[in-house]
């Protein structure tokens, strides 16, 4: 099935284009705000549920729309711990999301919050050497139905509401900028799921000119750059997108970004044994940090399965962290949850499709062979 004749999906439409659909089918307007009210703030999951409507209006609607176009195929680990739940769209393709249950240490959270890290993209382009999420290159974009369905679903499963939302599932959010914007949108609607916009941290690999625009979106989103390393040298060997956009060119839009919003950036940074992990590239990052008032989130690196590179020992680890904090940075050495089951950071890819038998292999053959040297 192609998207262009695949019925829309109404987790993704706003208000204002529901109004235009019933004004099309002759309707009174105010059953577009019962329509409204039934997909987002009573979530039915079918027309059926939708009892104040006229039987001709749902029929009428269920030849053009979708209450749900996605499935979950499997769920992973249990109700007290991090959960990945791999959801199958409606083109056969998958996507995970993990829900991350007390996460304290992340992005300033109370520690009752219930963390969802979404999925923007099927795939990933950017190709960053040390991520399971661009192995299998990069397939399509989500739809912002798409991407809100993800927080539906999952709570629908767990029986509780998500309320806080980290875009660092699979893709590069700002390469799908207005999918993932117009999701935000209906996310943080009162007439929508009503998640807080400081409550939602969209993460980038460092699109510079998608972050300057990001600047005048109206929502005060948080902000998140994968810097992973502080030199254009270090991190030019790992992540491909630094030769098209620089420390320079994203530290310019770092600082644009600081004079026209109140929202603290976090900076994540993996640490990753002998590429990036040196007391060096620690104090250029504390005084990058401190030149845009930057939060550090240092990151252990995960293993993913068939990519040669390994964690720091600990002594290193805090080392590295001890550079940053006496230079008066707020960091934080983050001990990630979900490691085992393949839930944590970079470790989301289609390894469950492997295991579901649809795909054979997850790791292309040229990715095998990637040397520590980058
Ligand atoms: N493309 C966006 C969104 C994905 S976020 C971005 O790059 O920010 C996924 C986060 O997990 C990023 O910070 C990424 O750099 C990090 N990550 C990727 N692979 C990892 C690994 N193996 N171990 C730990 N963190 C990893």
């Amino acid at each position: 099935m192609s998207i262009a004749n695949t019925p829309q999906a109404l987790l993704g439409m706003k208000p204002e284009e529901i109004a235009a659909v019933f004004a099309e089918l002759g309707q009174p307007a105010f059953r577009a705000k019962q329509l409204v009210e039934w997909v987002f703030a009573k979530r039915a999951a079918s027309f059926d549920e939708m009892t104040n409507l006229p039987k001709a209006t749902r029929e009428a609607l269920a030849t053009r729309f979708v209450t749900r176009s996605m499935q979950i195929a499997k769920v992973t680990g249990s109700a007290d711990t991090t959960r990945k739940f791999l959801l199958k769209l409606h083109d056969g393709r998958y996507v995970e999301t993990v829900l991350i249950p007390a996460n304290p240490a992340l992005y300033g959270g109370k520690s009752d919050r219930r963390t969802l890290c979404v999925s923007s993209q099927v795939g990933c382009a950017y190709d960053c050497k040390f991520c399971a999420s661009g192995l299998a290159g990069f397939t399509r974009n989500l739809t912002a139905g798409e991407i809100v369905e993800q927080i539906v679903q999952v709570e629908a499963h767990a029986g509780e509401r998500v309320d806080n939302l980290v875009f660092m599932g699979m893709g590069e959010p700002l390469a799908n900028y207005s999918n993932v914007t117009k999701a935000i949108e209906i996310l943080n609607a009162d007439w929508g799921i009503g998640i807080g916009a400081r409550h939602m941290t969209v993460s980038t690999s460092g699109l510079a000119p998608q972050i300057k625009k990001l600047a005048d979106f109206p929502l005060q989103i948080r902000l998140a750059i994968s810097l992973h390393g502080a030199t254009d040298e270090v991190r030019e060997k790992i992540m491909p997108v630094n030769r098209k956009h620089n420390l320079a060119e994203l530290f310019e839009a770092l600082e644009d970004w600081n004079a026209r919003r109140k929202q603290f950036l976090t900076f994540e940074f993996i640490l990753i044994e002998n590429i990036n992990d040196s007391l060096d590239q620690a104090r250029v990052l504390a005084k990058r940090a401190r030149g845009v008032n930057a939060k550090v989130n240092l990151i252990p690196y995960n293993t993913v399965e068939g990519l040669p590179w390994v964690r720091p020992s600990e002594p290193q680890q805090d080392a590295f962290l001890d550079v940053l904090t006496k230079a008066g940075v707020t960091a934080t050495l983050r001990r990630e949850k979900g490691h085992d089951i393949a839930a944590a950071c970079g470790q989301l890819r289609l390894k469950q499709e492997t295991e579901l038998g649809i795909i054979e292999s997850p790791i292309p053959a040229k990715r095998i062979t990637i040397g520590a040297g980058g």
